[in-house]
């Protein structure tokens, strides 16, 4: 029987990739990103959800570059989020003709901190292998880091032909789907062997081999992990919209981190229309978080409530706490360190109330139905006060500010 992990086990030792001043891989914590759904070209757009983005939390940002217009806007990006003071690496993601557009525009290969390109697209068939050497070439005079993306619904087919016919003439011993996981797990590294062929060294390179199935994405990256020292990115592809794409992602993902798998993560949940595009980002931190791999904004442990609570307040006080942490963390982080480390709880009546703030660094018991309208409050462990009346939920708002200040 295979023993129980009670905890992550430690990270597969890949090679670390330096992307601007974030490092993917080589032992350091797994990094969050995202990736923008604007048109490039349109530079205020593209700035203003780089922005968001990283302030909600994305340590890298992946951008469309798939025109000449979009390729000439990118060097405009990264220098008006430098004057707003928004330092993060931009990712360029480039198919089919990215070999033409960072040879045309040198100015969009610098500012650039990553090129993905996707070995399945780079170009078409018989000119693929010198489009992709042109790629690389380019990434090695730039001295840039390179994400070979394999993708499911994107993969070179001679492979994936040749890999079926071996497969038949040797019997049959793998099923259709273990072919197709094969296909793209080779696809992955016989890429990267030819990249470090042409001289882009070791620590320049980052795998991700994206299928859109859970099952599918852990015997890919198990193998691809098992197979390789390249640093890994990870992420479900086409995850699907809302809850789908949330459970689907972390439950895959999820997995894998927990077998040390994954050096860079990316959420790719597929908005409801005029939807936030951060939500993403939130996810992914919720994951690493919950999962006790990284610590980005304080935990507010929250009841779910029941037939005790007839009113919403407790739900109310627990979504707007919530929502107040995530919105000050970029500045409170800097001011005061460790806020991250907080635990706050928001609790809906007596019954695990005082017992779950207690474990919390402040907490909160509101009264259930039938329970004496007051709010026992307990700070570092000990009961504080108690809040009464109808301004309760300020009062304790009032009181968790002067708690972070202190
Ligand atoms: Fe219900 Fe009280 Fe438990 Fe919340 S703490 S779920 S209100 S019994």
């Amino acid at each position: 029987m295979q023993p129980f992990l009670d905890r992550p086990l430690e990270r597969l030792r890949k090679v670390g990739v330096r992307v601007g001043d974030v490092v993917v891989g080589g032992g350091a914590p797994v990094v969050v990103q995202s990736m923008t759904n604007t048109d490039t070209a349109d530079v205020d757009g593209t700035v203003a959800q780089v922005a968001a983005l990283h302030r909600a939390g994305s340590e890298m940002v992946r951008i469309t570059v798939d025109r000449d217009e979009s390729a000439a806007a990118v060097p405009h990006i990264r220098d008006r989020l430098a004057r707003l003071g928004v330092n993060v690496p931009l990712i360029g993601d480039f198919h089919y003709i990215g070999h033409k557009l960072l040879a045309d525009h040198p100015d969009c290969a610098a500012a650039l901190a990553k090129y993905r390109i996707n070995p399945g697209n780079v170009g078409f068939k018989d000119k693929r292998d010198k489009q992709f050497a042109e790629i690389i070439e380019l990434a090695i005079r730039h001295d840039k880091p390179v994400r070979i993306g394999v993708n499911w619904g994107s993969l070179d087919q001679d492979l994936l032909t040749r890999l079926m016919d071996e497969n038949q003439k040797a019997g049959s011993p793998l099923t259709a789907v273990e072919v197709m996981r094969e296909a793209i797990v080779q696809s992955a590294l016989i890429s990267a062997e030819l990249a470090e062929e042409i001289g882009l060294p070791r620590d320049r390179i980052i795998l991700s081999a994206k299928v859109s199935q859970v099952q599918d994405l852990i015997a890919v990256y198990v193998e691809l992990a098992k197979r390789s020292d390249h640093a890994l990115h990870l992420g479900l592809t086409e995850a699907g919209m809302g809850t789908k794409g949330v459970v689907a992602s972390s439950a895959a993902m999820g997995i894998l981190l927990q077998q040390g798998i994954g050096d860079t993560i990316r959420i790719s949940l597929t908005p409801e229309p005029g939807g936030d595009r951060t939500r993403e980002v939130q996810v992914a931190q919720e994951l690493l978080q919950t999962m006790g791999f990284r610590q980005f904004v304080p935990i507010v442990a929250a009841c779910p409530g029941c037939g005790r609570t007839t009113s919403t307040v407790f739900q109310e006080l627990a979504a707007t706490i919530q929502d107040d942490l995530r919105r000050n963390m970029p500045v409170w982080r800097e001011k005061y360190p460790g806020v991250e480390e907080l635990k706050v709880a928001v609790m809906g009546c007596i019954v695990n109330g005082p017992g779950e703030s207690k474990h919390a660094d402040i907490g909160i018991s509101l009264p259930g139905t039938g329970e004496t309208p007051a709010a026992p409050v307990f700070i570092d462990g000990e009961k504080a006060m108690t809040l009464r009346g109808p301004a309760i939920a300020d009062d304790f708002q009032k009181l968790l500010a002067d708690y972070i200040e202190r």
